[in-house]
Formats: structure tokens, sequence, C-alpha cells
């Protein structure tokens, strides 16, 4: 499969990790946008969130339980949000469900969320 993350999965891509279980794989942003800015996504490739669906939608609260436990792990208390871009409208540029970690600065919104 071609696909960037399924490398990074693989190892034949290097990534800086900062998490990993049997089911989520997360990573530090190449070029990240804010203080922390990590992506965590499914090892099992999914092209996003619009291929969520009732028999694979369970890895979205793995992933989500594995955000929780980074954040509390990295004390990310004052606060982090967490994005998906799905589709070209939203700029997805790797097509491989990931969801964005953002912390370590007080975030606007609409001007970030660029709408
Ligand atoms: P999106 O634009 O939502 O599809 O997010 C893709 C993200 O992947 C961007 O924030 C990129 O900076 C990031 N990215 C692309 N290639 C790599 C890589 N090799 N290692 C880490 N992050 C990457
Ligand atoms: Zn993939």
């Amino acid at each position: 499969m071609d696909c960037l993350f399924c490398k990074i999965v693989a190892g034949e891509i290097p990534s800086a990790k900062v998490y990993e279980d049997e089911w989520v794989y997360a990573f530090k942003d190449i070029s990240p946008i804010a203080p922390v800015h990590y992506l965590f996504i499914p090892k099992e490739h999914l092209s996003g969130a619009s291929a969520v669906n009732e028999e694979n939608a369970a890895i979205v609260g793995k992933i989500f339980t594995a955000i929780a436990k980074v954040a509390a792990q990295e004390g990310l208390a004052s606060g982090y949000r967490v994005i998906t871009n799905c589709g070209e409208d939203a700029g997805q540029t790797v097509p491989h469900l990931h969801f964005h970690l953002l912390a370590g600065t007080k975030m606007g919104w609409s001007s970030e969320s660029g709408v």
C-alpha cells in the first residue's frame, strides 16, 4: 500500500514516536503549527473520517483514549485541541485517518479553523 502513514507505522519512514499500542500509533507532526503538535493514527489503514462505519468505529474510541493518556502524561491540563481534516475542502493532505493534537498555546477559534 503506497500510503505515507502506513509506511510510518511499518517503520519504513522514520517518525518521532510519542505513543503506541496495539491499535494506535502517534508521532510528532513534521511541520508543527503549535508547541505541541502530534498526529494519532490507526495502525489499520482507513482513508479518513468518511471511512468510519459501524464495523470499524471502535478505532476512534481507541484513538481518543490514547489522546487522553498522552495529554495526561504531557501535563496538558490547561487544554488541547483535536482536529481531523476530511477531504479536499478541509485540507486533508494524507489519505490515512489522523487526528491532530494541538496544545501549548492559547488558541483562537474561527481564525485558526480558516472558515
Ligand atoms: P492533514 O493536512 O490534516 O492531512 O495533515 C497531514 C499532516 O501530516 C500535516 O500536518 C503534515 O505536516 C504531517 N506530515 C506529513 N508528512 C509527515 C511525516 N513524514 N512525518 C510527520 N508528519 C508528517
Ligand atoms: Zn495508510
